[in-house]
């Protein structure tokens, strides 16, 4: 895969024609789509336009630090009219904050997405599933609408690349992933300065408690089916006094574990939310998340769901052993 792909005319003119928009993203925020959202921020306000980027939740130091336009973002819902609702990384209209309906907010909606679970709701979409960061398909997007890229918008888009790319190692990563991200550096990323914040920048108890989930890690090998998993409570996290965005690079980190099949983590969150973080190696499991009302990619999905941890944990890794026996016997 050379990870080439063609920027549909359709959605650039749809981006060039008017003259406001507003642009959201799904719950959880992630590196992908702050990245995304900020850069094509910036770049249609270069060109001119009226642009809100609606971002009801709370951005970690780790990337507001690094990441520049976070002051022209909104975390109310404007009491305004758009021209055209921009999603990113919306697979369904259910993904998005809580209340906002995109069909008040605008007569058009732009889907703009990389997610294979995508329903294709918008008036124009654009969905390439294989592509491994949204943040790619901004960077071509804005190279489409004839914006040179600053230091501003290449530092979005490099902590977009590198947050959904696991540090560009996973498999959807291709030799364009990289000429892009070639042409981020050449516009001044201080690629050095995005990795210590981004990975390298813990509190001690949040090295504390990463370590209390690895003493705690628990393998579940069944019929050649390796399963490696961790609980994280609300207790834990109010005993070390850590945020629960504080731990979103927990999996990767359970995610080191040399004989999984796939790794689960399952924590308390805000609201009293169950939510997991599922990883495979070989497999698709977003059909298994799916079972629990998530989605996501075929290598990396997520569930968000209500019940108690532990009940939760032990269906979705029974599920998991389930579906990953069905596939490795078919
Ligand atoms: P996470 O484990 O939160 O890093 O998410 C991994 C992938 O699954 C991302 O593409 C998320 O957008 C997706 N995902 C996470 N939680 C959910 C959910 N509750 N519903 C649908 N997709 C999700
Ligand atoms: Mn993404």
């Amino acid at each position: 895969m050379t990870g080439d792909f063609q920027v549909p005319p359709a959605f650039v003119q749809a981006l060039r024609q008017h003259q406001s928009y507003l642009l959201v993203s799904h719950v959880g925020l992630d590196g992908d789509h702050l990245g995304s959202m900020l850069a094509l921020q910036q770049a249609l306000t270069i060109m001119g336009k009226r642009v809100v980027a609606y971002l009801p939740e709370s951005i970690p130091a780790s990337l507001s630090r690094i990441l520049y336009g976070l002051e022209n973002t909104s975390a109310e819902l404007p009491d305004e009219k758009f021209d055209a609702v921009v999603a990113l990384e919306c697979p369904t209209l259910g993904r998005m904050p809580k209340g906002f309906e995109p069909r008040k907010m605008a007569p058009l909606l732009l889907n703009f997405d990389h997610h294979q679970d995508n329903e294709n709701y918008g008036d124009i979409n654009w969905v390439l599933p294989e592509v491994a960061a949204l943040g790619e398909m901004t960077f071509e997007l804005i190279q489409h609408l004839d914006v040179p890229l600053d230091r501003s918008m290449a530092t979005a888009l490099y902590v977009a690349v590198l947050t959904d790319t696991g540090s560009f190692q996973y498999s959807r990563v291709t030799p364009a992933t990289h000429r892009r991200l070639a042409s981020m550096l050449q516009a001044g990323v201080a690629t050095d300065e995005v990795s210590r914040s981004v990975y390298r920048n813990s509190t001690p108890n949040v090295l504390k408690l990463l370590g209390r989930m690895l003493n705690d890690l628990t393998v579940d090998e069944r019929d050649g089916v390796c399963v490696a998993w961790a609980e994280i409570t609300q207790k834990s996290l109010d005993e070390y006094s850590v945020r629960p965005e504080e731990i979103q690079f927990f999996v990767d980190e359970l995610d080191r574990v040399e004989q999984a099949d796939v790794v689960v983590l399952v924590r308390e969150a805000p609201g009293g939310k169950i939510k997991a973080s599922i990883r495979s190696r070989n497999h698709p499991i977003n059909q298994v998340a799916a079972i629990f009302g998530g989605g996501g990619h075929s290598r990396a999905a997520g569930v968000t769901t209500d019940g108690k941890i532990s009940e939760i944990r032990k269906a979705l890794v029974d599920a998991v052993h389930t579906e990953l026996t069905k596939l490795t016997k078919a």
